[in-house]
């Protein structure tokens, strides 16, 4: 079992971040999503961060295993088990001390899972006004659900409106008959 005591980790699972971790990891999450793009997925891409360490990171994998519950945080997540179980490592433990970095806003689904895991922060760049679970459709993360793990701190805004052109480019390319000049500018902003 490994408990370290880092400077941006207090005990209990409490997790705060400095501007500077958040640019750094924001960075890496987003050439996941671009990855996504060039593999004609959804562009969303994520990193999990434990005791400033990448135990898990992933991009949407929906088209290409055919399975629509293929997001990038549940191939994070389970990178992140992967992770703890070569080290002998309690997820429980893990999980609670670890923060996700995502280019979008988590959708219902997997804000749920957040919860369920006590991942205690969520970093995010825009908002997903279709599916979000974190304040846009529903309020999965602060939400008072009894039995359905702990509600979660989100950090909204980070490189919101690259994370936007990416899913424009997306969608322009699955509806190639989009009127350009009525894509929406400011689909998401700093909240
Ligand atoms: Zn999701």
């Amino acid at each position: 079992m490994e408990v370290k005591s880092a400077s941006s980790q207090a005990p209990g699972g409490v997790c705060s971040v400095s501007a500077e971790e958040i640019e750094k990891w924001m960075e890496a999450a987003m050439h996941m999503a671009k990855d996504a793009l060039e593999n004609l997925e959804v562009p969303v891409g994520c990193l999990m961060v434990y005791n400033n360490e990448i135990v898990g990171k992933g991009r949407n994998e929906v088209n290409q295993t055919k399975n629509a519950t293929r997001h990038a945080e549940m191939v994070a997540i389970d990178q992140v088990l992967e992770w703890c179980h070569r080290r002998g490592t309690s997820p429980s433990q893990v999980f609670a001390r670890t923060a996700l970095y995502v280019t979008v806003e988590p959708c219902i689904m997997c804000a749920a899972a957040l919860r369920l895991l006590k991942i205690p922060l969520v970093v995010y760049g825009c908002r997903n006004e279709r599916f979000g679970g974190c304040g846009s459709v529903l309020n999965v993360a602060s939400a008072d659900l009894p039995h359905t793990g702990e509600p979660f701190q989100c950090i909204p805004g980070y490189r919101a409106e690259e994370a936007v052109e990416m899913l424009k480019i997306f969608y322009k390319q699955e509806n190639p008959n989009a009127p350009k000049s009525k894509v929406r500018k400011k689909e998401c902003q700093k909240s």
